[in-house]
């Protein structure tokens, strides 16, 4: 298949733009948004693998189970995340594929539901940092905590079950996607990062309860696939420096080295843009050629080098 190969990791204000508006409807009108900008570089001879966020939609399914545990099973959370990959895969799926119809263009798309393989050994494991779900007295966090789960108080805001991230270290179905991608599928995969995968002995695998970090794992398929970029699609046109600060400056560009200094520097948030520049500088030193950072809108005139940042190996 000729044309280069991208990995366009969508963010969540490709889904949801608006806290108020979380409601389906506006969760397709993000999506077809998104889905546009994503056509325009398809049209421009890019291959694309799409992955994509999902801490909000777990962060419902997980509240909509606590409403109902008195009349109907709780969902793990590695089917919720199986569940995700399904109703979002399938909004973008939808969405891409109208939209290439609206160009004339004859392509096939699909989403993947893909597992992602963990340690369980991982030290993330024994410090689970990340909030889900909603927040509850002590009395009910203690009931989960009884189930197996981790529990905290939440600076204040209540109790809180807390779960592991863990680093994803192999792609399950790594090789369907690259044969997709190389017979010019559009594919849809690792959503949310993946399902985490625990491996037994025996090579068998297991669901964990943890969650993967999106760009993270975005970062190691683009590797996987040898794509020749990783385009990771967010809320902001650049990267900066100082960010939100007086003298705050937008990076049109920064070298693997400058990416690891500025990081070293504090320049990026934590559970922000801090994983994004880690899975930048992964891609990057795993041989990757070029990254780049935007929004959904300045997709294309990011890739025309006209905006955007772009982070090469020199
Ligand atoms: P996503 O859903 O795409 O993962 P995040 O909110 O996790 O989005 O991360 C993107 C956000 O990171 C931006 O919207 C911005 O508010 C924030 N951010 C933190 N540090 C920086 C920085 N140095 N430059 C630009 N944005 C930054
Ligand atoms: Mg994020």
């Amino acid at each position: 298949m000729a044309g280069k190969t991208a990995v366009v990791a969508v963010g969540g204000n490709a889904l949801i733009t608006d806290k108020s508006r979380t409601a389906v409807e506006y969760q397709w009108e993000a999506v077809r948004e998104t889905s546009k900008h994503i056509v325009s570089m398809i049209q421009q001879g890019w291959n694309v693998v799409v992955t994509h966020g999902n801490g909000p939609q777990v962060g419902f399914i997980l509240r909509r189970n606590e409403l109902a545990a008195h009349e109907v099973h709780p969902t793990p959370l590695d089917m919720i995340g199986a569940d995700t990959q399904g109703s979002i895969g399938y909004m973008l799926q939808q969405s891409i594929g109208n939209a290439l119809r609206e160009l004339g263009m004859e392509k096939d798309v699909a989403t993947i539901v893909t597992q992602v393989v963990v340690d369980k050994d991982d030290p993330a494991f024994q410090n689970p940092v990340k909030g889900i779900g909603g927040f509850m007295d002590e009395a009910k966090a203690r009931e989960f905590e009884a189930e197996g789960w981790v529990v905290a108080e939440d600076a204040g805001r209540g109790w809180r079950r807390m779960i592991a991230s863990p680093k994803p270290l192999d792609i399950i179905e790594q090789k369907p996607i690259k044969t997709l991608v190389d017979h010019g599928v559009i594919v849809i995969a690792v959503g949310g990062g993946g399902i985490p995968v625990i491996r037994d002995e025996r090579g068998n695998l297991t669901g964990a309860r943890a969650v993967i970090d999106k760009d993270r794992a975005s970062a190691l398929l683009a590797s996987r696939i040898s794509a020749d970029l990783l385009l990771i699609s967010t809320a902001v046109e650049k990267v900066a420096l100082n960010f939100n600060q007086p003298d705050q400056k937008w990076l049109d560009r920064m070298t693997l080295a400058e990416a690891k200094q500025y990081m070293a520097e504090g320049h990026f948030k934590p559970g922000s843009m801090l994983p994004k520049i880690e899975a930048v500088i992964s891609f990057l030193e795993q041989g990757g050629p070029a990254a780049l950072i935007t929004d959904p809108p300045n997709i294309v005139r990011a890739l025309n080098g006209e905006t955007g940042t772009w982070i090469t190996p020199q």
